[in-house]
């Protein structure tokens, strides 16, 4: 295996460190520098960006983001025990890696970068999905970031890519796909893992699109597929009732069928629909 640093394998530095891995933080480290490196070689050309990583962890990720250009690395990680390991990647990169000691859900990290920002990270698997949200909805559009390249379950990374008419279409496609591209970059065994965790993980890409793909109001969107989502099974008609006297009208000038379920029901439908409900 050809090195990428010139600092120790992450296993030695995991034994120097006394990093045993802690299932509450949702520690599984990839130990393999070049597979670090071509997770970071799938968020695109990182010179000249600043990189947001969650969760660096004994840092094999933190290592191949810097070995591959990135301008700036802002890693948040909670575990203080990983600190000392982080600071001697810092110290191996100077002036290129700052480490916040911190819960990635309490602070907004997106503030302290400098465009184009990309945000890169091995997630943790209890908190991906609720930071994934956040990073999809927020205030204003285009969001701060240019591109999120993460790493999540495989049933999560299917979920976010899904297509209509899959089992694991549902909110979390309509809310990436709606002002995003989004794709699947890669597939890991529980064995690039250590320690391995019981499911397999992928690595999914999404780019922000400078304007959402079809106009509508991000908040009654967000209503809508959460409400025809929560009894997916459920015609349109009864999932939605009491969103509006005229529902199947209006259902049907979106072009979508009352009989219709939300699964099978594509964003440009949606996004009609939700323009229909604006007041
Ligand atoms: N990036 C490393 C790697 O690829 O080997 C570690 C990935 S491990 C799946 C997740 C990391 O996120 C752990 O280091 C864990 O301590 C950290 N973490 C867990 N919850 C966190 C939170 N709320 N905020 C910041 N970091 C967190």
């Amino acid at each position: 295996m050809s090195a990428i640093d010139t600092l120790p394998p992450l296993r030695d530095v995991i034994a120097q460190h006394g990093l045993s891995a802690r299932k509450a933080l949702g520690q599984n480290f990839l130990l393999d520098l070049n597979l670090t490196s071509k997770i970071a070689r799938a968020a695109g050309d990182l010179t000249g960006a600043d990189v947001l990583e969650i969760g660096p962890g004994p840092g094999g990720l933190t290592r191949g983001l810097l070995a591959e250009g990135a301008r700036h690395v802002l890693a948040v990680e909670k575990d203080a025990r990983c600190l000392p390991a982080l600071d001697e990647i810092a110290q191996a990169y100077p002036g290129r890696l700052t480490v916040l000691n911190a819960d990635a859900l309490q602070i907004d990290p997106l503030a302290h970068l400098t465009p184009p920002i990309k945000v890169v990270a091995n997630l943790p698997y209890n908190v991906g999905t609720e930071l994934l949200i956040r990073w999809l909805t927020p205030a204003n559009w285009p969001p701060a970031w240019d591109s999120l390249t993460l790493m999540f379950q495989r049933e999560v990374a299917e979920r976010i890519v899904a297509q209509p008419g899959s089992k694991a279409y549902g909110r979390l496609a309509l809310l990436a796909q709606w002002r995003c591209d989004a794709r699947m970059v890669m597939h890991l065994p529980p064995s690039a893992f250590t320690p391995p965790p019981k499911v397999s993980s992928a690595v999914v890409h999404i780019t922000a699109l400078p304007e959402p793909r079809y106009p509508a109001d991000p908040a009654i969107l967000e209503r809508l597929v959460a409400k025809a989502f929560n009894q997916r099974r459920k015609m349109l008609r009864a999932a939605l009732k009491g969103l509006a006297p005229d529902l199947e009208d209006r259902l049907i000038a979106a072009g979508i069928q009352p009989t219709d379920r939300a699964e099978t029901v594509g964003l440009e439908q949606f996004c009609a629909l939700a323009r229909s409900l604006q007041p």
